[in-house]
């Protein structure tokens, strides 16, 4: 799972937050920017539906699945604006995210932070997922990968949010046994809250836990 954003390059409303460029610096920030021909760009207008479609509607931080009531999305700066003024209108720095992610980053910055576009970036090679619903380094990576992956664990607070864990327990626990009444495996929708449940392992560890769901 890694967010494709090349494919998104050639929309008109990006082209046009390219070729306008616009600067940021101490004043308070808006969305609202002027084209050259002095009218207005609502940048989180435009740009919210394609990061949206993106991710299919998911935070491109924690997965979640965000068209809900519950998780509105808004727009993320990646390097923080605060920090980095100059990326404050960035389309590569620009990512749909839930209220939680954006409110735990808040203005942290890591140079170890993963950015979910990255070309070396795949979802699977830096994390793994437990049937209690945390999310840990992939047992595979390096040193410095794995030191990736916890930065982004930590900074965004991917297991340090009760309501998160649970959720992601819950629908761990659902896939399992949907898996083991259906007996084959089975595709996971977009529709879901996590997309990677699926990548759960099938273990001694998940057996016991279908065991239990079950009696
Ligand atoms: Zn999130």
């Amino acid at each position: 799972m890694r967010i494709e954003r090349d494919k998104y390059n050639s929309r008109e409303e990006v082209q046009t937050l390219k070729s306008l460029d616009p600067k940021w610096s101490s004043k308070k920030f808006s969305w609202k920017i002027k084209d050259n021909n002095g009218r207005w760009f609502d940048v989180r207008k435009k740009i919210k539906p394609i990061l949206l479609e993106m991710t299919k509607s998911h935070c491109s931080f924690c997965d979640v699945f965000i068209s809900s009531d519950f998780f509105h999305p808004s727009i993320e700066h990646f390097k923080p604006k605060s920090i980095f003024p100059l990326y404050a209108y960035k389309w590569e720095n620009l990512f749909i995210s839930c209220e939680g992610c954006t409110e735990k980053k808040g203005d942290n910055y890591s140079s170890y932070l993963l950015k979910p576009d990255h070309k070396d970036y795949d979802f699977e090679k830096y994390f793994e997922i437990l049937v209690d619903g945390r999310l840990v380094p992939n047992s595979s990576l390096s040193d410095c990968r794995r030191a990736m992956a916890d930065c982004t664990l930590k900074l965004y607070a991917l297991n340090g949010r009760n309501d998160l864990v649970k959720r992601r327990k819950e629908e761990i626990k659902n896939y399992l046994l949907r898996r083991a009444t259906s007996g084959e495996v089975i595709s996971v929708s977009e529709e879901v809250s996590f997309r990677f449940v699926y990548l759960i392992k099938i273990n001694h560890e998940t057996l016991e836990f279908i065991e239990s769901c079950c009696k």
